[in-house]
């Protein structure tokens, strides 16, 4: 079983790796741009790794309906539920902060931007980005099916946690639907796990037309920026999260890296936390020892509002675009950036592309021109993948740390390589 479980993480990379090298292939053999196009839409590709990432969005409405009312029934106490949720906020907040700080600070010193880039491809459509009014109005679902059809995660977060309450509160019965919930939970589960034994495969259609759509000519005049992203973000996966987690609940940040690696893998092939988060959730219970009352509130709030990739793709897009145009910010603009690209990363759903959208809201904000997002729209896609490891590995500290405080927490599981590696 062993085998089994690095196999996969094995096959996936493989997967993830031919893929790549499949797609520039069949770029290169068929320069004709027309059946390009034509087989990025109606090819095998897409046909395989579309059902690949809806089998996952499949599982996510149900799960996180199905996983937060099993947790919410077991905190009987509105006050336990209270001091979760006001931790839980505070430290993705806390996350979120130290992240946009340290990419516009980079940014700053490293200066990607070059004006000679703005005469350059400027056309954006700019899109709306919500209110914060209608932000609050909308947490409260006036119909929790339709929350449920429309995927608002919020929406079926604050009806879950309602529900399961109300199970804890009416005795006898209430345990009666609190059994059939843990059934249901340990069934979507079950098809988690077949699901990514399916992964490789789907892993190699994504990477295979993601390939085929950019090639290899996209990058160059945004080389710098894109690297900037991508070392920001590799300093936050891998110095802040692991120095964050050893300080708050002193575990092993190695045995923590190894066991995200699929989950990193999955967000990364499919740039949505969203879609990982069933993949999220399953290792966090099963094999990073978080029990399921924190693991189901902190990690779909987390997969919903807690974005840190997506804040430093904010932060240092603005710093770019304010270089690029040859626009001066001073240190008020600095702090209205770690403010409203705090509040765009909440804002962005946990679905491919949106943090670029959200972008327009932080440049707005500090009067830059929204059109500058159509510079670094090129490299966005790839810089997604990225931030998306990176928004769900910040999930799952939150979630590790907050669980060891609330004493929810299994160190044997943690510490067992072995532990949720077979498949039920
Ligand atoms: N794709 C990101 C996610 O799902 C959100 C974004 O930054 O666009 O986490």
């Amino acid at each position: 079983t062993q085998n089994k479980k690095l196999g996969l993480t094995g096959k996936i990379l493989i997967g993830m790796g031919g893929g790549i090298l499949f797609g520039l292939l069949i770029r290169s053999l068929f320069p004709d741009s027309q059946f390009i196009e034509e087989y990025i839409t109606n090819g095998l590709l897409n046909v395989v790794g579309t059902i690949f990432i809806s089998s996952l969005q499949m599982l996510v409405v149900p799960l996180v309906f199905i996983s937060l009312v099993c947790g919410t029934c077991s905190l009987s106490d509105p006050s336990t539920l209270g001091r979760l949720g006001g931790k839980t906020i505070a430290f993705y907040l806390f996350t979120t902060a130290i992240a946009l700080s340290m990419a516009i600070l980079i940014a700053l010193l490293i200066h990607p931007g070059n004006a000679s880039l703005a005469a350059e491809n400027m056309q954006y459509a700019v899109k709306e980005a919500p209110s914060l009014s209608n932000v609050l109005i909308n947490l409260v679902p006036r119909n929790p099916i339709q929350a449920m059809t429309e995927g608002n995660m919020l929406q079926i977060i604050i009806f879950a946690v309602i529900f399961g309450f109300a199970v804890s509160h009416i005795g006898e019965r209430g345990k009666r639907v609190a059994a059939l919930f843990t059934d249901l939970n340990e069934v979507i589960m079950r098809v988690v796990t077949l699901i990514m034994q399916l992964a490789p495969y789907g892993i190699f259609a994504l990477m295979g037309k993601l390939a085929l759509t950019l090639g290899l000519e996209t990058f160059e005049s945004v080389l710098k920026y894109f690297f900037v992203v991508l070392g920001v973000l590799l300093i936050h996966a891998f110095i802040v999260y692991p120095t964050l987690l050893k300080v708050f609940s002193g575990l092993s940040p190695f045995t923590f890296i190894r066991k995200m690696r699929d989950v990193q893998l999955f967000a990364f092939s499919t740039a949505s936390s969203n879609a990982t988060l069933p993949v999220t959730i399953e290792t966090a219970e099963h094999r990073l020892g978080v029990d399921n009352k924190v693991a189901s509130f902190t990690l779909p709030l987390g997969a919903t509002i807690n974005m840190d990739g997506t804040a430093i793709m904010q932060g240092v897009a603005t710093v770019f675009i304010a270089q690029v145009f040859g626009i001066d910010l001073t240190i008020t603009d600095y702090a209205m950036v770690v403010v409203t690209a705090t509040l765009a990363s909440i804002g962005t759903a946990g679905v491919p592309g949106v943090g670029l959208i959200m972008l327009a809201m932080v440049l707005n904000q500090v009067g830059l021109p929204v059109e500058g997002i159509a510079l670094i729209m090129g490299v966005d896609r790839l810089l997604d993948m990225v931030r998306t490891a990176v928004n769900v590995t910040g999930d799952s500290v939150a979630t590790v740390v907050i669980a060891k405080s609330e004493g929810a927490f299994d160190e044997v599981t943690f510490n067992d390589s072995q532990a949720g590696k077979t498949a039920g």
